[in-house]
């Protein structure tokens, strides 16, 4: 089946045919019923009638059919003219003919009811004896044919009227049966897969699709039923790895408190114990003390600041500002802390008013963990480049530098919570939440970061709305 081809159009086909079919069936059983009647009526009657037609030497099986229409009989007689043998219903009670009799009978008189034809024959035993017809007058005519006045011949009508019908009615419900079924199998198979479907995805079950080849309609269902059913399996797939990563987080961030923390208890306990006795040490000691209790207060900022935008009541409130004038004072704060570390730093920001709507604190996080990791993760002699553009719809910030670059392999990771590169692992300073939440608060902007990276390049674009 066609399956652009609408229920509509399908009803219609099956409809067409089906009258066809009852139509070449109607058409038949005319055909076979004016045969019928052919043969019952068009034989010529005389033929049957007439005692030397109808003869037999097995007297028994003389075909009296004829005869019997139109209420005659055969009569047998011996040589001696005594009746040895009836077929159909005597309507006389003569038992024996005198010759003059048999003569009589062949007198067309008045008083004669019957018409009579006698032939002699010889019996299967060799004996001779005479097949007598009788037929009451008022059923035929003189010629022997049937009478007008004679019913036998309408009742064979209306027999075979009822015969026909009979048929008809009897292939006609063969074909209504027949019509339904293929009709309903083309749209109750299709329904019952459906049905099968819903019950499927009711019972949390996404992966099974449809797959039936049916009319327009029903595509359409299989369609829809097939899309909604792979939404569901994806949305059932993110929910999956959002509890993953969550999962994952839990066990991160218990590491990664757990490893400065031993670490502090290990100090503190070495100091309790009086055990650092040179002066110098102890102060050095202290200053470990202090960066780990730095980095166990940094991630649980960072964790609270991405709990927080992750709350969906979190007071998110942008306001159109001039960002060239942001994004210069941005600049301006970094400035120092580049030059201290030998970075050269450039920036390209239009002297007008660009506005659009945002932030300020958040934008400001966001931004500054791109230029923090650019001076933390970088050597000396690097170049920093903070761009500002616009087109008519967004505005583009760039921060590119020249420094180690990203890999390939963990380009794809550095948005997730926790991941941190070997070099923020070695100097122990991350905390592996600083571009989630720059990606975060980027994303509560409707804006869009990307990360282009390379060996020996970093560059970050953010887009915002205007
Ligand atoms: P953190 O800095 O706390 O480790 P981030 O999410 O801010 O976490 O950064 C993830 C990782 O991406 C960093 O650990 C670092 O390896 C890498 N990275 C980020 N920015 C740069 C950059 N400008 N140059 C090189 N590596 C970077």
């Amino acid at each position: 089946m066609k399956s652009n081809e609408k229920l509509q159009a399908m009803l219609i086909k099956n409809y067409v045919f089906f009258s066809m079919l009852v139509g070449i069936m109607a058409i038949l059983l005319f055909v076979l019923f004016n045969f019928q009647l052919l043969k019952e009526m068009g034989e010529s009657p005389d033929s049957k009638l007439k005692a030397q037609e109808i003869v037999r030497q097995d007297f028994q099986k003389i075909p009296s059919e004829g005869v019997e229409l139109v209420q005659g009989w055969v009569e047998i007689l011996d040589d001696h003219r005594q009746i040895v043998f009836v077929k159909g219903k005597k309507l006389d009670s003569i038992t024996a003919y005198t010759e003059k009799d048999l003569n009589e009978l062949f007198y067309d008189s008045k008083q004669n009811r019957y018409h009579a034809s006698i032939t002699p024959f010889e019996t299967e035993e060799g004996r001779n004896y005479y097949c007598l017809v009788k037929i009451p007058k008022k059923n035929i005519t003189s010629d022997l044919t049937f009478s007008n006045t004679y019913n036998g011949q309408y009742n064979v009508f209306w027999l075979l009227i009822i015969q026909t019908s009979l048929l008809f009615i009897i292939l006609f419900s063969i074909n209504v049966y027949l019509y339904s079924r293929w009709t309903s199998t083309k749209i109750t198979n299709p329904l019952l897969q459906v049905a099968r479907g819903i019950k499927d995805i009711a019972d949390g079950h996404y992966r099974n699709r449809l797959n039936y080849k049916a009319n327009y309609e029903l595509q359409q269902i299989q369609a829809s039923f097939n899309n909604l059913a792979e939404r569901l399996e994806k949305a059932e797939n993110e929910k999956k790895q959002l509890e993953e990563s969550k999962q994952r987080m839990l066990v991160d961030l218990s590491h990664d408190l757990k490893t400065p923390i031993t670490s502090i208890k290990g100090y503190v306990e070495a100091l309790r114990n009086d055990l650092i006795k040179d002066e110098e040490k102890r102060k050095n000691v202290l200053n470990v003390i202090y960066t780990k209790t730095e980095l166990v207060t940094g991630l649980i900022e960072d964790l609270f600041e991405l709990t927080k935008l992750d709350s969906p009541d979190y007071p998110f409130a942008k306001e159109l500002s001039d960002i060239a004038e942001f994004i210069r004072e941005l600049a301006v704060e970094y400035y120092d802390a580049f030059e201290d570390k030998n970075f050269h730093f450039q920036f390209e920001i239009p002297s007008y008013e660009v506005k659009v709507p945002f932030n300020q604190i958040l934008l400001y996080r966001s931004l500054s963990n791109i230029l923090s990791n650019a001076l933390a993760y970088n050597p000396e002699g690097t170049t920093v480049t903070l761009k500002l553009t616009e087109d008519d719809t967004k505005v583009h910030i760039s921060i590119k530098d020249d420094g180690i670059g990203i890999s390939n392999e963990i380009k794809e990771k550095v948005f997730d919570a926790f991941f941190r590169g070997d070099q923020s692992r070695k100097s122990d300073g991350g905390t592996g939440l600083g571009l989630t939440i720059t990606k975060k608060i980027i994303e509560m902007h409707n804006g869009s970061i990307h990360l282009d990276s390379g060996n020996g390049y970093t560059h970050f674009q953010i887009a915002l709305l205007k």
